[in-house]
């Protein structure tokens, strides 16, 4: 569908999340027609996929209708379709729908995971980038205790409740934490015929501390809170091997496990199109102060999908949510400037600081100078997520469901909807 070069410029915008959807908000009123694509017809809250995937708090409440929130605004549309190909030349993109022309291109397509190319972990272990596979997860893990209830051979059952976690970033420790507190509280109410101390969970990672982005202050007290919780960590260790039944450490250990959950990189999610040459680490496209392709005069890239290096970022932004929003909003600002035939201003980021939480009452919270960690770390954790929800009905929903929890030690949202079998675990291509 050809962009009418009559009427105002349209900027097509590639992805829905926390970039795509502060740029599309940021330029209502300018003199331009969006168009957005997105796989979803939702935006995901990924901080929280964690607590979908253990049963804390509802799906609904992390994922937002993308065209619920631009309702009210006029030079908005969007279609759910995957954009497949970007025509530098032609300007259009190539997507399942068919082929859309743009004046200006701003991929904001975020990141997929990262298997380092090992297939075979690819296959067998368990990702949490998306509400289907943080669903599938939870599926597998309440699949799996269900199964343990009734497994007579005590080595099977063994496997059924021991979880690996490998990588120990924000996703990693939340995760662990998360599931040690189903361990110590739900396992014994929901399923009292099994003895909660063979549920083992492990958590590897391949550098020397847990939270390498933060402070060492901070990685030691999560190290510290997960072992009390229980968690077994390994540190400079990798996880070498999985074929679905048998964990292989390159420490030489070896044991059985049926939930082995993978967080341990990404990659850049880049459409085919953009030229090789501006592709750098991690898959992700370089751009200039403006966030703009290097290479190209009408195609952006924003949040974690791109890379501005500079002096104080030689490997480019942090992959955080506040760098796409703050992003998204800024070209927003250059986009509208550069329709008027104005001035661009370059990109600075404003680090607003790290959070991390581990189970009830316990975080860790880097935010500059200030370093904190426990109860007070925890009540900003929560509030600083709460606010950064869509909607105000899912803020009370999210609220409620924690004060719940938190009263009760209990939550009710681990509904087995399909049974778990290993199609659900290679549902890649759907899951994303
Ligand atoms: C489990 C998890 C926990 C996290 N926790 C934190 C945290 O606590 N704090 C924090 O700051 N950050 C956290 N992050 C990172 C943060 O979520 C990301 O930095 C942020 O989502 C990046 O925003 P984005 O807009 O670049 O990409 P995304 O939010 O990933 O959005 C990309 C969108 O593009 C769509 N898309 C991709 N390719 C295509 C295509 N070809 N066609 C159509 N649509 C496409 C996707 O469907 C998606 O909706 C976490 C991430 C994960 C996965």
């Amino acid at each position: 569908m050809a962009a009418d070069s009559a009427k105002i410029p349209r900027v097509i915008i590639v992805g829905g999340g926390f970039a795509g959807l502060n740029l599309a908000k940021k330029l209502k009123g300018a003199p331009v027609e969006i168009l957005m694509f997105d796989r979803h017809n939702y935006h995901t809250f990924q901080p929280l996929l964690y607590q979908v995937a253990t049963g804390a708090i509802e799906v609904e409440t992390i994922a937002f209708p993308i065209r619920r929130i631009f309702q009210k605004q006029k030079n908005f549309n969007f279609l759910i379709a995957e954009v497949t190909r970007v025509n530098s030349e032609a300007n259009t993109v190539d997507t399942t729908l068919g082929t859309y022309s743009y004046d200006y291109l701003v991929l904001a397509t975020g990141a997929a995971t990262n298997f380092f190319g090992n297939k075979q972990l690819e296959h067998f272990t368990m990702d949490m980038k998306t509400v289907p596979q943080a669903l599938n997860l939870r599926t597998m893990i309440l699949q799996n205790f269900e199964n343990a209830l009734t497994e007579p051979d005590p080595e099977k059952k063994k496997a059924l409740l021991t979880f690996v976690i490998v990588g120990g970033g924000p996703t990693g420790v939340e995760l662990a934490g998360s599931l040690a507190e189903m361990k110590i509280h739900i396992l014994p109410k929901d399923y009292p015929k099994l003895d909660s101390n063979q549920m083992e969970i492990y958590l590897v990672e391949s550098k020397p501390r847990l939270l390498g982005v933060m402070s060492e202050e901070a990685s030691a007290k999560a190290k510290e809170y997960l072992e009390e919780l229980g968690v077994r960590i390994s540190n400079g260790v990798r996880l070498s091997s999985y074929d679905g039944e048998t964990v292989e450490i390159n420490d030489g250990r070896k044991f059985q496990a049926k939930n082995v959950l993978w967080g341990a990189g990404v990659l850049g999610d880049v459409p085919d199109g953009i030229a090789k040459e501006h592709i750098v680490g991690g898959n992700k496209i370089e751009t200039d102060d403006i966030n703009r392709i290097k290479g190209y005069q009408n195609i952006f890239a924003i949040g974690d999908v791109s890379a501005t290096i500079s002096t104080d970022y030689p490997n480019g932004h942090p992959g955080v949510a506040q760098v796409a929003i703050q992003q998204g909003k800024h070209l927003a600002k250059n986009l509208a400037a550069l329709v008027k035939g104005g001035s661009t201003v370059p990109f600075h980021y404003f680090d607003k600081g790290s959070l991390a939480t581990i189970g009830r009452n316990r975080a860790v919270a880097d935010l500059g100078r200030i370093k904190t960690q426990g109860f007070i770390a925890w009540i900003i954790w929560s509030v600083v997520h709460l606010l950064s929800l869509i909607g105000f009905k899912n803020r009370m929903l999210v609220f409620m469901n924690w004060v719940d929890k938190y009263f009760s030690y209990n939550t009710s949202t681990r509904l087995i909807i399909r049974p778990f079998n290993e199609e659900l675990m290679t549902e890649d291509t759907a899951a994303r």
